[in-house]
């Protein structure tokens, strides 16, 4: 039979995060896909805080998203800005009550504490992780998503981070979000 170890260690992982989310008093009022929008916009670039991307970044359809972050901002957890050049594009920014929300639900406290725990291994498993994700977005036909820092397109100019893709200077906090532009390093 093959080895479904890794797949069912993630899958009950998410399944544990679900319930923990689902149990918390602050999230009563707000559905898992509210809640996911949330947590994406929290930790994307400005390239990619659209409506599209958040459909993207989600697997889901556009009525379902749109539907989504109607309710939020309705709620007053997020704001809709036009684009300083495309007046057909909205940027969407968390409010400061959104923030303050996730400040105090990230990182779920059940697995904080497992990796604590763990010590030094927690860091390795966290850079393991990662370089699995990598390798899934590498041989698979998904969007980037990755950390801007870990972009083929990410440099340093003038002692600031810079976009080689878009051109543009980049903000010192841009480095550790993640961007619908992302493409890995090439393998060596
Ligand atoms: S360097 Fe890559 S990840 Fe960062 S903003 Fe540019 S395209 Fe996006």
């Amino acid at each position: 039979m093959t080895d479904t170890h890794l797949f069912d260690l993630l899958e009950r992982l998410s399944s544990l995060t679900r319930i923990w989310f689902r149990q918390h008093p602050l999230l009563a009022d707000l559905q898992p896909i509210q809640l996911s929008a949330l947590m994406y916009l929290a930790r994307c670039n400005r390239y990619s805080n659209t409506p599209l991307a958040v459909t993207d970044y989600l697997g889901l359809t556009k009525g379902t998203v749109s539907q989504s972050l109607k309710a939020l901002e309705a709620k007053g957890l997020l704001v809709k800005t036009q684009d300083a050049h495309d007046r057909r594009s909205v940027h969407l920014q968390l409010t400061d009550s959104a923030r303050a929300l996730l400040d105090a639900l990230l990182p779920p406290s059940f697995l904080a504490d497992g990796l604590a725990r763990m010590g030094e291994q927690g860091e390795q498993l966290q850079g393991l992780l990662g370089e699995l994700l990598t390798q899934v977005q590498r041989s698979s036909d998904v969007p980037g998503f990755g950390l801007c820092a870990t972009c083929r397109f990410h440099r340093t100019v003038d002692g600031q981070p810079f976009c080689g893709l878009t051109q543009e200077p980049l903000d010192a906090g841009d480095a550790a979000l993640i961007c619908r532009e992302h493409q890995p390093p090439k393998a060596a």
